[in-house]
Parts: structure tokens; C-alpha cells; sequence
């Protein structure tokens, strides 16, 4: 479903993407781990064109993604992207921020959007919280109206950049609770997290990477039981 062929990046003289190459299934969940400044937001950027590319293809259910234009803003509206500030819009209650970009993006008619955003937000968890602003939740409660608004545009990808990571610790669980579930549902999801809990149990394929190049890639229960490299290694020693 998405396909990265030989993809490099730069910022300056930094080579922040090496050469990655990968691909993900329809409903797959990959989780990207790996040590601060590897690469991994840098990574979920260029698949929905936050960033640019210096080289190499990105595609999309097929359709390669061009750098910019209309085409651009179409094919990038089927990526959800939850990051880990919720990037809520303050000013606007919970139910308006699910049903907006429904109404400008996707031109869905108001009544409908709403009739759909209350119940991608029962579904999180968060139904009695629509009238509210997102200052009057809790964290937790705020990025799961983030993934609700998200998944709101119908998203073919869903991509998460350390959800959990700004997060009081008891909030935690019931973000992942949501992903876990989506990820049953059959979404495919990419997820960049420190929760190595979350990638022994849901995730389908684990992608290390490293100084901007993907260093390992396997299941799970593998990578973690026999990481083979070095680097993850010494990573895994650290955090585990
Ligand atoms: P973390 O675990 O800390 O979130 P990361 O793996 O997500 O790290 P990236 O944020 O992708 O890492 O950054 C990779 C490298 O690129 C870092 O060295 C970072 O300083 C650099 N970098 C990221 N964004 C920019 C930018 N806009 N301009 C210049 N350098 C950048
Ligand atoms: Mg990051």
C-alpha cells in the first residue's frame, strides 16, 4: 500500500535519510523504533510530504506522490497523521475539529460530517467530551479526538509520531487501547513509539532504524528475542 523505493534526504550536509527502502501491506502495523535523531519523524514526513525528497519514490495505493500541487493534496489526504502534540484546533470545540476538514477536504455536508464525527468519537471513547474545547481535556482524551479527526478523512494510512510520548503515564494506555483496537480493525498503521509494549503485541513487522538508514527490520518476537545488529543491540540493552 505504501511503497518508499530508494528514498534520500538531506538537510544541509546531514544525510537524515539513507537510501530506505520499504514497503508496507494493506492493513500492516509497523513500528519504527530507534535512538533520538535516527530519523524516525523525518521518516513519517516524507510519506505524507511534510518534507520533501532528494531522491527516490514514494507511492500510495499505487499513486506515486509528486512534491507538491494539487495531486499532492489529494493522495496526502489519504494519510492520517497523529503527531505527539495533538495540534488540535484550540479556538474550535471537539466536535468541530472532526468535522471540518470532512466539510473543506473531503466536501461532505455538514450533517453528515457531524453524524460521523460523533461517532468516530464514541468509538475513541470521547462521545461526551464533543461540545467541549480541547484545552477542557485531559491529554489522552485530546489525542484521541486527534486520531477521531484523523480517521474522520477516511485515511488508506495512518501514521502516528510517538502519540503516547507528551503523555501523563496513566493516559497512556487508553491512546494505545485505541491504536491496538484500530489496528484489529484491519487499519495499517506506522507507528514511531518508545511503547515496546505496543510493538510486541500489536505490531506485525518492527523497522529499526539509525543514522538515517533502516538498520533492521523483522517481527516482533524476533527482533526483540535475537535483535541481529549491533546497533539495535546495544539500543535494546539501553531502553529495555
Ligand atoms: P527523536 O527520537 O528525537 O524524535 P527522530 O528519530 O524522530 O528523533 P528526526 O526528528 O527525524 O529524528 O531528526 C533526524 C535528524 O534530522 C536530527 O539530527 C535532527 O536534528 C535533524 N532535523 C530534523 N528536522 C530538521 C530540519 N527541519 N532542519 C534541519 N535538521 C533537521
Ligand atoms: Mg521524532
Amino acid at each position: 500500500l505504501v511503497v518508499l523505493n530508494n528514498v534520500n534526504k538531506h538537510f544541509g550536509a546531514l544525510h537524515v535519510l539513507q537510501d530506505i527502502d520499504l514497503t508496507i501491506a494493506r492493513g500492516e502495523v509497523v513500528v519504527v523504533i530507534g535512538p533520538s535523531g535516527s530519523g524516525k519523524s523525518t521518516l513519517c514526513r516524507t510519506i505524507n510530504r511534510l518534507e520533501t525528497t532528494d531522491s527516490g519514490t514514494i507511492s500510495i495505493d499505487g499513486k506515486p506522490l509528486p512534491q507538491e500541487g494539487r495531486e499532492l493534496a489529494r493522495l496526502r489526504a489519504d494519510v492520517g497523521m497523529v503527531f505527539q502534540s495533538f495540534n488540535l484546533f484550540a479556538h474550535k470545540t471537539v466536535l468541530e475539529n472532526v468535522t471540518l476538514g470532512q466539510v473543506k477536504v473531503r466536501k461532505t455536508d455538514r450533517k453528515t460530517a457531524e453524524t460521523k464525527a460523533r461517532s468516530l468519537l464514541d468509538r475513541v471513547g470521547v462521545g461526551a467530551q464533543a461540545d467541549k474545547y480541547p484545552a477542557q481535556l485531559s491529554g489522552g482524551q485530546q489525542q484521541r479526538v486527534a486520531i477521531a479527526r484523523a480517521l474522520a478523512m477516511d485515511p488508506k494510512v495512518m501514521l502516528f509520531d510517538e502519540p503516547t510520548s507528551a503523555l501523563d503515564p496513566e493516559m497512556i494506555n487508553e491512546v494505545l487501547e485505541v491504536m491496538r483496537q484500530l489496528a484489529a480493525d484491519g487499519m495499517t498503521m506506522v507507528v514511531v513509539t518508545h511503547e515496546m509494549g505496543f510493538a510486541r503485541s500489536a505490531a506485525n513487522r518492527v523497522v529499526f532504524m539509525a543514522d538515517g538508514k533502516i538498520v533492521e527490520e523483522a517481527r516482533p518476537d524476533q527482533f526483540f528475542a535475537n535483535p541481529r545488529s549491533d546497533r539495535a543491540k546495544d539500543f535494546l540493552s539501553k531502553i529495555l
